[in-house]
C-alpha cells in the first residue's frame, strides 16, 4: 500500500494505475463501515484510492473538530489488511492553502435535514468532495448510506458539474444492538452508549407499521418520536420523512419511497440515522438507484 500526502505524489500513483479506480474518501477514526465501503469498491475496480482527511470546511465553530479522534498509525493499517492500494492523508494546508477561495454552494437538496441544523457542513463536504474527486479521476465513488443527504448533495453536484463516473452507495453497518458504527460512537459513556440504541428502534418502529400499511407520514414521524422520547437522555433534533432524492420533507401520504431520519444528541455525541421504506432498498442492491446514480448521462 501507498502512502501519500502530497499533490505530484498523489497524481503520479494515479498515473502509474491501469484498470479502473475506485474512491473511498474517509475523516480517518476507520471502523467497520469504512471498511465495508473499500470491500465494495475492491470488487468493482482495480485500485482502490482511499483519503483520509478530517476536513475542516464542513465543521462549524461550535462543533467538535477539535475533539475528532483522529487514529492516523491504526487506519492505515485497517486500510493495509482491506487491500487498499493507495492511501492520501493530506494535511490542511495541502488541501486549503493561504489564499483558498472557491467553494461549492448545492442548493435545495442541502437546506433541509443537517442542511438546517449544520449551516456550512454541505459547503464544505461538497467543496472537499468535489476536490477529492479531480485529485483521483476515480471511475467510482464509494459513500455510506448513513450520511444519505450527503451522497444526495454530492449526487447533485457531480449531476450540475459535469463530473464523470458513478457514486455507489454502501448499506449501514451497524453494532448488534443497531447503533450504526461511527467514529463519533467514541464519545458515548457506558450509559449513553446503552441509550444510543434507541434510534434504530425508532427508525424499526416505524418501517414495521410502514411494513402493516401505514403511509401517513405525519404517523411514521410520531412513532418515532414517541419511540425517542421513551428514553430521557436522547434529546432529539429532528425526526423527518422525506423524498429520498430531493430531501425534501413528505407531509401527505404517498406510495412513493420514503427516507426515515434523525438527529439525536445522546451526552457530547450528535448521532444521525436514517432507512429506506420500503426496507428492500437498505440494500447495495438498490441504494445507489434510489440515493446515488449508476451513470449521470441517465439523470
Ligand atoms: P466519515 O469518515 O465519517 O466522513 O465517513 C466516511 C464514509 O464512510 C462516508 O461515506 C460515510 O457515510 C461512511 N460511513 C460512516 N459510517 C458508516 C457506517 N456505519 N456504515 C456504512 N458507511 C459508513
Amino acid at each position: 500500500m501507498q502512502v501519500v500526502d502530497t499533490i505530484a505524489a498523489l497524481r503520479s500513483a494515479r498515473q502509474g494505475v491501469r484498470g479502473s479506480v475506485g474512491l473511498v474518501p474517509t475523516m480517518g477514526a476507520l471502523h467497520a463501515g469504512h471498511i465495508a465501503l473499500v470491500e465494495v469498491a475492491r470488487q468493482q475496480n482495480e485500485t482502490v484510492l482511499a483519503t483520509i482527511f478530517v476536513n475542516p470546511k464542513q465543521f462549524g465553530p461550535s462543533e467538535d473538530l477539535a475533539a475528532y479522534p483522529r487514529t492516523l498509525e491504526r487506519d492505515l493499517k485497517m486500510l493495509e489488511d482491506a487491500g487498499v492500494d493507495v492511501v492520501f492523508t493530506p494535511t490542511t494546508d495541502l488541501m486549503y492553502p493561504a489564499g483558498y477561495q472557491t467553494y461549492i454552494e448545492v442548493e435545495e437538496v442541502a437546506k433541509g435535514l443537517e442542511g438546517a441544523h449544520r449551516p456550512g457542513h454541505f459547503r464544505g463536504v461538497a467543496t472537499v468532495v468535489a476536490k477529492l474527486f479531480n485529485l483521483s479521476q476515480a471511475d467510482r465513488a464509494y459513500f455510506g448510506q448513513k450520511d444519505a443527504q450527503q451522497v444526495a448533495v454530492i449526487r447533485q453536484m457531480a449531476r450540475d458539474l459535469n463530473f464523470p463516473g458513478e457514486i455507489v452507495v454502501c448499506p449501514t453497518i451497524r453494532e448488534a444492538d443497531g447503533l450504526a458504527l461511527s467514529s463519533r460512537n467514541v464519545y458515548l459513556n457506558p450509559e449513553q452508549r446503552g441509550a444510543a440504541g434507541v434510534l434504530y428502534r425508532a427508525l424499526r418502529a416505524a418501517a414495521e407499521r410502514y411494513a402493516h400499511g401505514e403511509r401517513e407520514p405525519q404517523r411514521l414521524r410520531a412513532i418515532m418520536e414517541q419511540t425517542l422520547k421513551a428514553v430521557p437522555i436522547a434529546q432529539t433534533e429532528y425526526v423527518a420523512v422525506s423524498d429520498p432524492r430531493t430531501m425534501r420533507e413528505i407531509e401527505t401520504r404517498t406510495d412513493s419511497p420514503l427516507l426515515l431520519s434523525m438527529a439525536v444528541k445522546i451526552g457530547p455525541a450528535r448521532l444521525i440515522d436514517n432507512m429506506l421504506l420500503p426496507a428492500h432498498l437498505n440494500t447495495l442492491e438498490h441504494l445507489s438507484h434510489v440515493l446515488g446514480v449508476a451513470e449521470f448521462t441517465d439523470f
